[in-house]
């Protein structure tokens, strides 16, 4: 029915691909971009909760591949950083069946593969940086840094924070360095058993925090990542760093954390930003999903599950709502996802989720599926 509608997504991350599955199951012609020249195992882990898991059932199952590489922790533990007194143990997959499927923690890459899998390969065309865009109203013209052009009927940007395609549509605006910034290390599994680690516990005191999972189902991997203040003037996306100045930050941790900070042989650091809300996703044929519209400090480990569930909640408006009236179809996914998004955005700039015992059933018990849409 959709064979005939042309659908170009800009940027290959999780909520790109993510569109890129589900549109093409429903029967778009869809064909998907991205600057960098391949596809890299970025060495970071990442949580994905019950909310995103309902919605990777729609490629194909790929929910139950997830579920059989990854790590599945029964509870999350908030922990003091300095005594390790528990602060809060909520139940993850001790309740999955209350939030309706599993939580995942997963090697980044790994996860990213796995999503890259449930897309037609011949579609996905590496090494095209968008340098620009034409919207005349009947289709939109796209020119790439490497001198080609395409034509396709609707644009979705899933550029990320620093979207070229937002930039266009609502002017250049730098991103909000938050002054904060993230460490990041994967050390042995072996490493973190020893020292008697938390499947999945996060390690806080009043300005910092540390948060350390398993990677995969073996716990072969286990991954420490930061939220600290901190300097930062780069404008580089990731720096290297060392175990001594991780370390430093850390000082005054519990001796688990500085055993796992020990361990550590690769350490990277990442500098935390943000935006402030659109009061608009949309522009004629273009639309936008993921980090291009609400990026986030990613405390509460839900970035790219917002990405993901834009994806979804969009297939469903082109799919259901059509494509005769893009702007009322785009109207209705932004009024299904705008209230969500925000809500998601601002609890995980503020840091404070699961830090005390809560419920967390309305971010993990949501099924974008069973969201009725209005046009
Ligand atoms: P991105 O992943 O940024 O993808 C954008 C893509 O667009 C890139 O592949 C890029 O190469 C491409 N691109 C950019 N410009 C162009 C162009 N002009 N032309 C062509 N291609 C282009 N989220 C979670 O859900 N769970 C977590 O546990 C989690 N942990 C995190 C930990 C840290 C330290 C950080 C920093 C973030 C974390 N997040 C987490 C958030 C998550 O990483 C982001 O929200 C998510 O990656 C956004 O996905 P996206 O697809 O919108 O954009």
């Amino acid at each position: 029915m959709f064979g005939g509608v042309r659908v170009g997504i800009v940027g290959a991350g999780l909520g790109g691909v993510a569109a890129a599955g589900l549109l093409q199951r429903q029967g778009f012609d869809v064909t998907l971009y991205d600057m960098a020249p391949g596809f890299s195992r970025l060495g970071a882990g990442i949580q994905f909760g019950p909310n995103v898991l309902k919605i990777l059932a729609y490629l194909d199952g790929l929910d139950k591949k997830l579920e059989e590489i990854s790590c599945l922790p029964d509870y999350w533990v908030s922990r003091n950083g300095t005594d390790g007194a528990v602060l809060a143990k909520i139940p993850l997959n001790a309740e999955h069946e209350r939030y309706g499927a599993p939580y995942i923690t997963i090697h980044r890459g790994d996860l990213h593969q796995a999503m890259l899998d449930c897309v037609e390969t011949q579609r996905i065309k590496w090494g095209h940086k968008l340098v620009d865009f034409t919207d005349n109203g009947r289709n939109v013209a796209l020119e790439f840094e490497n001198g080609s052009t395409e034509t396709v009927d609707i644009l979705i940007a899933a550029d990320g924070i620093n979207s070229r395609i937002r930039e266009k549509i609502f002017g250049l605006e730098e991103a909000l360095y938050t002054g904060w910034i993230a460490h990041r290390a994967i050390i042995p599994g072996a490493a973190a058993k020893a020292l008697g680690a938390d499947v999945n516990a996060k390690w806080w005191t009043a300005d910092r925090h540390i948060v350390c999972y398993y990677l995969d189902r073996k716990e072969e991997e286990f991954y420490l990542v930061t939220g600290e203040p901190a300097e930062w003037t780069s404008r580089a996306g990731q720096l290297p760093s060392t175990r001594e100045e991780f370390k430093a930050a850390f000082a005054d941790y519990h001796p688990m954390v500085q055993g796992y900070i020990d361990a550590a042989e690769t350490v990277t650091k990442w500098p935390l930003k943000t935006r402030d809300p659109l009061s608009k996703w949309h522009e004629g044929r273009v639309v936008l999903l993921g980090d291009s519209c609400h990026p986030m400090k990613p405390h509460m480990a839900q970035g790219a599950a917002m990405a993901v569930e834009d994806a979804a909640v969009l297939t469903r408006c082109l799919s259901e709502l059509g494509v005769a009236d893009l702007d009322a179809t785009f109207e209705a996914y932004y009024g299904a996802r705008k209230e969500r998004a925000t809500k998601v955005q601002s609890i995980s700039n503020a840091n404070t989720w699961l830090r005390q015992p809560e419920d967390p059933y309305w971010c993990y018990g949501d099924n974008v599926y069973n969201l009725k849409l209005t046009s």
